[in-house]
Parts: structure tokens; sequence; C-alpha cells
């Protein structure tokens, strides 16, 4: 399989890291890695139906902001979607999944079309940010999507909004088992605005960013917010901020999330730190903290 599948697509990398690929700067190597740049996703099709009719393992990453790749790094194929385009058509925008969210919110604001204000500081792509139901600010990706267009062995489909059991950080994507799937687009609706009405909210959630949240490579919220209370609440009051396993850290500014401060740090110290912290959590206050974070790999 791997002579095929490297005689037929050149640009396939062999033992890369995949550590600069993920928010978290942490990651062991892919087998076989391909950064797709091509909007019109000819390649990556192809290059689905090879892996998939060689039951090769695929794994997909977008812009590695919310995933934990294990050092160990992961096997088979990874495509890193960089695929990019923006289409507007009226109050309707279509973006391909490779398409950095900050730049499709972006782009609303100068057209001034309203809905995707909470997204202007949420790192990551289109496609992850359909798969995981990303949100902010009181509203998420679901309140705008009308449809996305996803390839599945044999078949590529537009599956509405509606049809894709949306809940907090949740979607029926992501709670797939199998993996077959690649988002290739999204469309979404939005609402003719005032210019400077969609600014001023996009500063106001820039600012309460800038903060709250701490700098530094991170995977933003580890842990999803337990009914009715904050995991960085619940993580502050068992006396977590600062906890330190190796490299990484419980940022003294936001307990939920995880700071690499550089150097040796590993994500083996990543998880450690999470089993730790849930760990202490659970016994300061009876709740088991829910990860919102994804593990990739061979852990
Ligand atoms: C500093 C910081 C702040 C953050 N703040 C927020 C926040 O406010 N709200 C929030 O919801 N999240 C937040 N996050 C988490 C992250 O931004 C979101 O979860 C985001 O939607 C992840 O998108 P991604 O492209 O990076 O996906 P990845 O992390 O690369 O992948 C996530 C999942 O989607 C799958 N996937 C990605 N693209 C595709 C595709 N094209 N086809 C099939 N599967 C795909 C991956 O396989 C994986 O299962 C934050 C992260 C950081 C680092």
């Amino acid at each position: 399989m791997s002579d095929i599948l490297l005689r037929a697509f050149p640009a396939l990398q062999r033992n890369q890291s995949l550590a600069r690929y993920t928010a978290a700067r942490l990651g062991g190597p892919a087998d076989y890695l391909y950064i797709a740049k091509d909007p019109a996703y000819t390649d990556i099709k192809r290059l689905l139906r090879e892996a998939w009719t060689h039951d090769l393992p695929v794994t997909v990453i977008g812009g590695g902001a919310n995933i934990l790749v294990a050092d160990a790094g992961i096997r088979g194929l990874v495509i890193v979607n960089r695929a990019a385009r923006i289409e507007p058509c009226g109050t309707r925008v279509q973006a391909a999944a490779g398409t950095s969210l900050i730049h499709l919110a972006r782009f609303c604001h100068e057209r001034a079309l309203g809905g995707l204000e909470w997204a202007i500081a949420v790192p990551g792509t289109v496609g992850g940010a359909v798969v995981n139901n990303a949100g902010a600010h009181g509203s998420n990706i679901a309140s705008n999507l009308l449809r996305a267009r996803i390839v599945e062995p044999g078949n590529t489909t537009w599956l509405a909004a509606n049809d894709l059991d949306y809940a907090y950080r949740h979607s029926l994507l992501k709670s797939r088992a199998d993996r077959r799937f690649f988002v290739l687009e999204a469309e979404f609706a939005l609402q003719r605005t005032d210019h400077e009405t969609i600014g001023a909210k996009m500063a106001h959630n820039n600012a309460y960013r800038r903060r709250t949240q701490p700098p530094g490579a991170s995977l933003g919220s580890i842990f999803k917010n337990p009914p009715d209370d904050f995991a960085g609440r619940l993580i502050e009051a068992a006396g977590l901020k600062g906890e330190r396993i190796g490299g990484v850290q419980v940022s003294p500014r936001h307990a939920n999330f995880f700071v690499n401060l550089g150097g040796a740090a590993t994500a083996g110290d990543y998880w450690q730190l999470v089993l730790l912290v849930q760990e202490r959590v659970k016994r300061a206050s009876g709740v088991t903290l829910e990860l919102e974070v994804q593990l990739l790999g061979d852990w």
C-alpha cells in the first residue's frame, strides 16, 4: 500500500512530526502526511478513495486547536486541511472546510453580514468548527450553519445542519466511531447587519478574551463546562491554578487552559496533567469533568 500511495501522491511526506500542526505544539509523527491546499479538493477525493479502498486509517486535522496528538504519533495517513476559499452569495456564504474560522468571521464583517461575531477569536478551521460545534459568547456554529458537504466512501453529499444532531460541543460527526468522512465545505446563512455594530461586538469579544485567556500554546478549554457550572471555576476551587507537570501548566489566568511552557514539554505531560486535574476536581467537588479536547493517535 505504502508504495502505491507514494507513487500516486509524490507530495506525501513520511514520518513528519505533527507538533507544528497542533495549537499545543505537541505530538509525534504521522506515518504519511498530506497538506491539502486545493479548495476544489480534487487531490483529496482521490487520496481518500485510495486510502479507504486499502483500509489505511485516515485522520483529518484542521487547525489542530482541539486535539492532543500522542507522542507516539498517528499511524496511517494524516491530512492537514489548509484548503481555503470563501464565496458569498447574497446573505449566504460558502466556505471550504480548510478556511480559518477567524478569516471567515472577518470576511463577513467586511461585507456587513452578521452572525459570526462570536467566532472572531476562535482558532481553527471551518471543518473543525462544523465537527465540534465550536461556539463562544452564547452562540455556536449550529446557529448559522445551513448545510455541510461531506465525502464518505462511495458518496459525496450535502447534510443539512438540522440532521447533524448539534448540542453543546457535540455533533453527529464528532461522535462517529468510524471516522470515515471528510468535511469539504459548509454553507452559512447570515443577516444583513450594520458594519459598525458587528465591529463593536467583535471588539468586545476580542477584549474579553485578551483579559481572561492566557497567551501561548494551549488547546483552549480542556474540559466541557458541567451543567450550571464552569470547569475553570471547579479547577480553581480545587487549588490547581499554576499546577505543573513537566513542561505543561494549568494556566494561572484561566484554570481550564493548560499551557505548553516550551522546552521539553510532551503530550504525555499534558495528558498526565489532565488526569491529575480530573482526579483532584472529583475529590474536591464530586464532579467528573468531561474532556472537550480529543485524543488522537497511539495513546
Ligand atoms: C486559544 C484557544 C481558544 C479556543 N476557544 C474556543 C472557543 O471559544 N470555543 C470553542 O468551541 N472552541 C475553542 N477552542 C477550540 C478550537 O478552537 C475549536 O474546537 C475548533 O473548532 C477546532 O477546529 P480545528 O480546525 O482546529 O479542528 P481540529 O482540532 O484540527 O480537529 C477537531 C476535530 O475535527 C475533525 N476535523 C477537522 N476538520 C475536518 C474535516 N475537514 N473533515 C473531517 N473532520 C475534520 C478532526 O478530525 C477532529 O476530530 C479554542 C482553542 C484554542 C487553542
